[in-house]
């Protein structure tokens, strides 16, 4: 199979869909790759690692969605690049159809078929192309937020760690899922005083069965929920509800009863955001203030950390780009691939003309 990589287009996008060291396994695998000159340049990966890996570095974009049979990427493909996408051909990449209308429609016209990464599903309705985005950003949610307690930051002037004879700050983790869970290993690992929401009772017990004493839980309701928020330096924000969007856990009220300088991490952004007073920010300009508590709100935050995002997300999409790959070169066709998994086959979210994934095809109008 011939597979492709071109440069992301879209706004500060420094991920890439394939890393040299993925192509050294598609080219092992008797697979052909075309990646666009600087593709890599945002993880520090130069055509020439990928001339090394084995691949064909070319001028443009062009090439590659003319000639190849697969075109791995990151995000959704912008107008310009669904202009050039062609029947026969796959896509695959993170899509987020349900809101984009436009982008959905520009697909089913193309022909393409589309995989996209965030509805290939794993054991237990778990959805693995996501969780290591939600790990960096969990992960990540710490830094941003130690950052933003510093006093030129607006916060507090609170280290999160403290030192000998000085307290750590308290940090509240709102939700502890994979975001949630990652941002507490963090915190805890930085010696501050943690306590974990959930309003699961087997999380809480996975989750005190792992922290033991070195994180408190406690269930989320509207009076711990209270004392804890009132009581932190640190808020991290992780609370996901699938398919809707997120709670308003806290309120615009009760910042008034939270120390000042203390520091609001809406992770949950992308999804509207959990606290009343959010709303997205950039990584150029990622703060503001509002009643005296700082907000950090950054709705694409793995992609300022595009080298460690990059080799996370390429861990769990490659294993399926190669068994793609290889069942294209055989007789079946590249449908036997998703015949023979039906985790892969839930990525399947356009085919041929046709809205393929259900809970799109209902949100657009394209189920009957
Ligand atoms: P997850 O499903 O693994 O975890 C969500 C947790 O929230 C669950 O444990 C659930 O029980 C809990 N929860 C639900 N309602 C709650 C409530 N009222 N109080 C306390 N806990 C509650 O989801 P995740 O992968 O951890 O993702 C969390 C959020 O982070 C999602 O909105 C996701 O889209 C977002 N996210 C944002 C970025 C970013 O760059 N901003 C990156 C990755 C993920």
């Amino acid at each position: 199979m011939r597979i492709g990589t071109p440069r992301e287009i879209k706004n500060h996008e420094y991920r890439v869909g394939l890393t040299p060291e993925s192509v050294v396994e598609l080219v092992a695998h008797g697979h052909e790759v075309m990646v666009e000159t600087g593709a890599g340049e945002g993880i520090g990966a130069h055509d020439r690692d990928y001339v090394e890996a084995g691949a064909a570095i070319v001028d443009g974009p062009q090439e590659i969605f003319a000639q190849c049979d697969m075109v791995v990427k990151v995000k959704e493909p912008q107008a310009a690049e669904r202009a050039m996408l062609r029947e026969g051909q796959i896509l695959y990449t993170y899509l987020h159809l349900a809101p984009d209308p436009e982008q959905t429609a520009d697909l089913v016209k193309s022909g393409v078929t589309a995989i996209a990464y965030e509805t290939v599903t794993g054991p237990g309705g778990t959805l693995p192309l996501l969780k290591p985005m939600s790990q960096v950003a969990g992960r990540m949610s710490v830094q941003a937020g130690a950052t933003a307690l510093e006093k030129a930051h607006g916060g507090r002037g609170v280290l999160i760690g403290g030192v000998p004879g000085v307290a750590p700050a308290k940090v509240a983790v709102i939700g502890g899922g994979v975001v949630g869970w990652n941002a507490a290993q963090m915190a805890v690992g930085m010696g501050a005083d943690v306590t974990i929401l959930d309003r699961s009772p087997e999380q809480l017990e996975r989750l005190g069965l792992y922290f033991e004493s070195r994180a408190k839980t406690r269930f989320s309701n509207k009076a711990n929920l209270a004392e804890v928020v009132c009581d932190a330096d640190l808020v991290i924000g992780a609370v996901l509800i699938p398919g809707a969007a997120a709670p308003k856990l806290v309120s615009r009220a009760m910042l008034k009863g939270m120390k000042k300088g203390a520091v609001l991490v809406d992770v949950a952004i992308d999804q509207g955001g959990c606290f009343e007073t959010s709303h997205p920010t950039t990584h150029d300009d990622p703060t503001f203030i509002v009643d005296g508590i700082v907000h950090y709100c950054v709705a694409n935050m793995p992609g300022a950390v595009s080298r460690t995002s990059t080799y996370a997300l390429n861990n769990v999409t490659l294993p399926h780009a190669l068994r793609i790959a290889d069942a294209f070169d055989s007789p079946g066709g590249w449908k036997n691939a998703l015949r023979a998994d039906p985790h892969l086959a839930a990525g399947l979210n356009v085919h041929a003309g046709q809205v393929t994934y259900e809970a799109v095809a209902r949100e657009l109008g394209y189920d009957h």
